[in-house]
């Protein structure tokens, strides 16, 4: 099975920016996924997977390798006792769904994070105080060499990071969620979504969190805002007027937008605050941020 040539990045990311993938795969199933995986080594073509594109920056110059996009078996979800057996391209609003159902809890948190359960894992998402460590009983990592399922121990997961790289692919994993009434399940997510709604921009294209928290007494939100940056605005890209610590798609936005308030946010917080900020959202491509 080929991957499509040259496909726009701008469709796969929720802010709406970069160039094109040299190679876009979508395997349907773990057999599809290996010869797509073999298929790149062949080609010595790095590999990299975007789920919802919900915390990425691609480069507007392009990504030259080989992007997948999980899909069909990769992204099912099925509960099994008290398990969620979740492929990694699977949403986490369906996982939530299907674990409330079931009435499965401890996976609230993630109501209001807008990724896949591979770049939850990748990134260890997390929110009010619970994150995919927590959850995750285990997580199927493959790569051209084979496949091993890997616990959170294994996967070095920590706040906001893991140990993972480029070519090794989340295709499967499985969160271990304890009984819990739905209704009670159905009254937590409605109060966070309400939080989240009062804080945070919910109706534009963002990329979530541009920077881990600092440590420093005042979050990277708060840090931002003291320095004058919400609403600030360059080429198509603004500081949420709402958030200090998201960068808003206001019109048009590059890549290279986002990138230039990035680098202002981190001057100023070094000027004003001595704080070395490092950026959350992760990039695709050949991305330089000034230091
Ligand atoms: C409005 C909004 C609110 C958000 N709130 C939060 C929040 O509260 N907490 C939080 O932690 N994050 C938050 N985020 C950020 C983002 O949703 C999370 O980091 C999410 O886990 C990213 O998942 P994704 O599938 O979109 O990954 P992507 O953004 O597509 O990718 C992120 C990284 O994971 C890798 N990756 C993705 N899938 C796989 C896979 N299957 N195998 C291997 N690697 C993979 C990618 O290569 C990339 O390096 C928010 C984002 C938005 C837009």
């Amino acid at each position: 099975m080929k991957p499509e040539e040259n496909v726009p990045l701008a469709k796969h990311t929720t802010l709406g920016t970069g160039g094109p993938a040299r190679w876009l795969g979508r395997p349907e199933s773990l057999p599809e996924l290996e010869e797509m995986l073999r298929w790149a080594r062949e080609h010595e073509t790095q590999v990299y997977v975007v789920g919802l594109g919900s915390n990425m920056l691609a480069a507007d110059d392009g990504v030259d390798g080989l992007v997948l996009r999980l899909a069909g078996d990769l992204a099912t979800v099925g509960v099994d006792g008290d398990t969620i057996r979740a492929g990694g391209g699977a949403a986490n609003a369906v996982c939530l769904h299907r674990a409330r159902e079931a009435g499965l809890g401890g996976f609230e948190f993630a109501c209001a994070i807008p990724g896949t359960t591979g770049g939850g894992v990748w990134m260890n998402a997390g929110a009010y105080g619970g994150e995919f460590a927590q959850v995750l009983e285990k997580a199927r990592v493959v790569t051209a060499d084979g496949a091993g399922w890997l616990t959170p121990t294994e996967l070095g997961l920590t706040y906001r990071h893991s140990s993972l790289r480029h070519g090794q692919v989340v295709a499967e994993v499985e969160l271990r969620l304890r009984p819990r009434a739905p209704q009670e399940i159905k009254e937590e997510v409605a109060a966070l979504n309400a939080r989240r709604k009062e804080a945070q921009p919910t109706n534009k294209r963002t990329f979530g969190s541009v920077f881990k928290n600092p440590d420093h007494e005042l979050t990277a939100g708060r840090m931002l805002e003291a320095c004058g940056l919400r609403g600030f605005r360059i080429g198509g890209a603004q500081i949420s007027p709402k958030h200090a610590n998201f960068i808003e798609n206001a019109d048009g936005a590059t890549t290279a937008d986002a990138l230039a308030l990035m680098a202002e946010a981190r001057r100023r917080a070094r000027e004003q605050y001595g704080a070395d900020l490092r950026h959350e959202v992760e990039f695709l491509g050949a991305i330089d941020l000034p230091e």
